[in-house]
């Protein structure tokens, strides 16, 4: 059914009817697009605070409609969890991004960590551990080389599965980074439970920085708690040299967004990742 014939059907109201045939559509193209591997990663690449040095990479999924042309996750991911897709999807990110990130090893271009985002249902799985550990040891990859970023709800929802869970991969040199924080539960008892290694400070936070004032806002208690609480500090969606400054002054250790490079195909970040290496 395509969304073109809605003209068609007098029954429902059009747009129930659209949605409807939408999301059926949605559906059937995500269980295609696993078979006839039409998803793609793109890289997002995250400097040092001077903004020279590659010290991360983020594996961002997309995916190459043959009809729509590239989707971004905000179309899909939703869905996928739904309709129980998201841990195919995952898994395939998992083997793809740790396959390209032996790649780079093996070329001596690879940043110090892979980042791979997780899905909030992706920690329920009872397998997710072994997922990840048999796809390091089919590529001879390190779990010193990635990173897996899962957002706050995630964990206090099941405390002591996602404490398991991260303790198993911790034990593979695999480290954690809490994504968007700052957004989701205010109970940070979490915190010194598990694992963790970084702290991704989300986008919305970084918009709002004002140049001029200095402390006192949800940012600086951030960055001040990250720092006593030795984790390392990465800051996201870095639009503006402002931002970057007002970033770097605080010892921010990361920064991520437009300002130094948006997501990127493979090939495109390889280049980068290159050009960084010999420099
Ligand atoms: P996220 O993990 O918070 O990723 C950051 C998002 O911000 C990405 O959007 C990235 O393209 C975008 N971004 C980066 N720098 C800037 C900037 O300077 N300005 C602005 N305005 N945006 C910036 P994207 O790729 O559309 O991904 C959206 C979300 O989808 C991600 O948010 C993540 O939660 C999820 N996602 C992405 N890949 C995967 C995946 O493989 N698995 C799962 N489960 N979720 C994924
Ligand atoms: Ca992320
Ligand atoms: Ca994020
Ligand atoms: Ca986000």
């Amino acid at each position: 059914v395509k969304n073109d014939t809605r003209g068609g059907y007098s029954f429902y109201t059009p747009k129930m009817e659209t949605k409807f045939s939408q999301h059926l559509d949605l559906e059937m193209g995500l269980r295609r697009a696993l078979t006839n591997h039409e998803f793609v990663i793109h890289y997002q690449p995250q400097f040092d605070t001077d903004g020279h040095a590659i010290c991360g990479i983020e594996a961002l999924l997309r995916w190459q409609h043959p009809e729509r042309g590239l989707l971004y996750p905000g179309d899909f991911i939703h869905l996928a969890e739904e309709v129980g897709l998201i841990g195919y999807m995952t898994e395939w990110v998992i083997d793809t991004s740790i396959r390209q990130m032996k790649t780079w090893v093996d070329a001596g271009i690879a940043p110090a960590r892979m980042a791979i985002n997780l899905s909030a249902l992706d920690l329920k799985r009872s397998n997710l551990v072994e997922e990840i550990t048999q796809a390091l040891d089919r590529h001879q990859l390190a779990g010193q080389y990635i990173e897996l970023e899962i957002t706050e709800n995630l964990i206090v929802q099941d405390i002591n599965i996602a404490t398991q869970r991260l303790t198993a991969l911790a034990r593979h040199g695999i480290s954690i980074a809490i994504d968007d924080f700052g957004t989701g539960y205010s109970s940070l008892s979490y915190l010194h439970q598990l694992p963790i290694h970084t702290l991704k400070i989300d986008r919305s936070f970084v918009q709002d920085i004002v140049p001029e004032r200095s402390g006192r806002s949800v940012i600086d208690a951030i960055i001040a708690m990250g720092h006593s609480l030795e984790l390392t500090i990465v800051a996201e969606g870095v639009e503006t040299e402002a931002q970057r400054h007002w970033l770097a002054q605080r010892r921010c250790h990361g920064m991520q967004g437009y300002l130094f490079s948006r997501p990127l195909p493979t090939e495109d970040v390889a280049r980068l990742l290159e050009a960084t290496a010999t420099r």
